[in-house]
């Protein structure tokens, strides 16, 4: 009896779980895909940028339009180099190079 009951357990549990797995996976891997960039290499500097987001990128400190140079977006007005990863540009002023330091770089 007893052996029973632990098979009829189980049953349901695995019932249960599959009725889970199938009703939410597809809202599972829309979360999973948004939430977790899975970045265990380290980024690495440059990649292609859309074109229509170049377009509308500015520098965070003076919103003036960016050109591409190299793996770099370049401020027209303060000439600071905000780095390219992945092809996601950086536009963060803390990670920007400045022109004294884009000189110096290689
Ligand atoms: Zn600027």
């Amino acid at each position: 009896m007893r052996k029973l009951l632990l098979a009829l357990a189980v049953a349901g549990g695995a019932a249960w779980w599959w009725r889970r797995r199938s009703s939410s996976s597809s809202s599972a891997e829309t979360w999973t895909a948004s939430s977790e960039p899975a970045t265990y290499e380290p980024p690495k500097l440059g990649g292609d940028v859309d074109p229509e987001l170049l377009a509308i990128l500015a520098c965070p400190l003076d919103k003036h339009p960016v050109t591409r140079q190299g793996n770099y977006l370049v401020c027209g007005e303060c000439l600071r180099h905000y780095p390219i990863r992945d092809g996601i540009p950086v536009m963060l002023i803390d990670e920007a190079l400045t022109p004294e330091q884009a000189a110096a770089a290689p």
